[in-house]
């Protein structure tokens, strides 16, 4: 079938302008375990914009997009969990056979990389072609949904509950659900507790809102941006800090010292040592927020070790399964998890524009919507 698509035809580097164009392209229907999805609407995430700009790696030309949403059309021919006309947010990849992914973390599938970055199938094919014949990666975290139709594999599916529209449900593929999980999943508060996020982008924002679903009474929020604090505030965070010099200092006056927990979910800024160094006594660090690919973290090694400090990484909100982005959208429908205030809609022909808008800082949580 022919659906339009936002093809870039090449990374652009990091300051160059785009190279994405909406185009006509022919997709082919979904495989025995592949759903067709009519997308209405997709998230533009630092993901995308990481693969735009040439930090992440993803063959071109091709079709980003991975926080869609929209209407099942059809369905592959051992597909069960899902059928036309079903409204779904298509989550993140993963094989559902090895290790870690039968073990309850497909997060963290041994094919992941592969699946998401890889642009193609796992056997090298592709479902998007140019009018002309030659082959897109069409694939993006095997969905490449900044496109009017996308195919995606059913165990990558959730369904919307009913009472929250579509238009919402996209960012929980991924942003939504990576900042909320680390906090919901991983690092659990404990009542009484302190929590300090460095970074109110739309990842740090999510994890403001979980950790005010949490008994944490002390809820930091830090960045460079007053609007974003702002929102913060609003959202449920007790304090507001704007970065700077002063900051560990300023966390450690904040918690007398106690920090017991901080996400570093910043957009490439790296501050995962002062993230650590403002923790307290068996404090804990999750490193959330995506990096150049050679980037590395030095912290004080006594530090961490006197005062028994802990640091993990948590990719995409942990190893959770579809199960847990159901009940993230079941809490907003309930009115507990107000994503609504993080949303900037936009045409799906001002794509550029949402990515500008994206980098600058200017919308925290762009979503494309599709004309159908
Ligand atoms: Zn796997
Ligand atoms: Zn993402």
């Amino acid at each position: 079938m022919q659906i339009t698509a936002a093809v870039m035809e090449k990374a652009d580097g990091a300051l160059t302008r785009r190279t994405i164009k909406l185009e006509e392209v022919e997709l082919e229907g979904p495989r025995e375990d592949e759903v067709l999805v009519r997308i209405h609407s997709c998230g533009v995430c630092g993901t995308d914009r990481g693969c735009i700009h040439g930090l992440e790696p993803f063959p071109t030309p091709g079709v980003l997009g991975h926080e869609g949403a929209g209407i099942v059309e059809e369905v592959g021919s051992r597909v069960t969990g899902v059928r036309p006309g079903d409204r779904v947010m298509i989550g993140f990849p993963y094989c559902g056979r090895c290790r870690w992914c039968r073990g309850g973390n497909p997060r963290y599938c041994e094919q992941g990389k592969e699946l998401m970055f890889g642009g193609f199938r796992l056997d090298g094919s592709t479902p998007m072609k140019r009018a002309g014949g030659e082959p897109l990666a069409g694939r993006f975290f095997q969905q490449s949904s900044w496109a009017t139709h996308a195919i995606a594999l059913e165990r990558q599916l959730a369904k919307v509950p009913d009472g929250l529209d579509l238009d919402q449900a996209g960012p929980y593929g991924c942003s939504i659900s990576t900042g909320a999980g680390a906090v919901l999943n991983e690092l659990r508060p404990r009542p009484g507790s302190s929590i300090a996020i460095f970074g109110a982008g739309n990842v740090g924002l999510a994890a403001v809102m979980a950790a005010r679903l949490t008994g944490a009474t002390t809820i930091i929020a830090i960045d460079r941006v007053p609007e974003r604090l702002a929102l913060a505030r609003e959202l449920g965070a007790t304090h507001t800090l704007e970065h700077g010099a002063a900051t560990v200092a300023e966390l450690k006056e904040l918690t007398k010292g106690a920090l017991d927990y901080s996400i570093e979910a910043t957009d490439g800024s790296n501050l995962v040592a002062e993230a650590v160094a403002a923790l307290g006594i068996l404090g804990v660090c999750a490193m959330v927020g995506g990096a150049k690919m050679t980037a590395s973290v030095k912290v004080n090694h006594p530090d961490v070790l006197l005062n028994g400090k802990r640091i993990i990484g948590v990719l995409g909100g942990g190893g959770h399964t579809p199960d847990f982005l159901v009940s993230l959208m079941e809490l907003q429908r309930d009115g507990r998890f107000p994503l609504d205030k993080l949303i900037r809609f936009y045409d799906f022909a001002d794509v550029n524009q949402a990515i500008d808008d994206s980098d600058s800082g200017r919308t925290v949580k762009p979503v494309l919507r599709m004309a159908v």
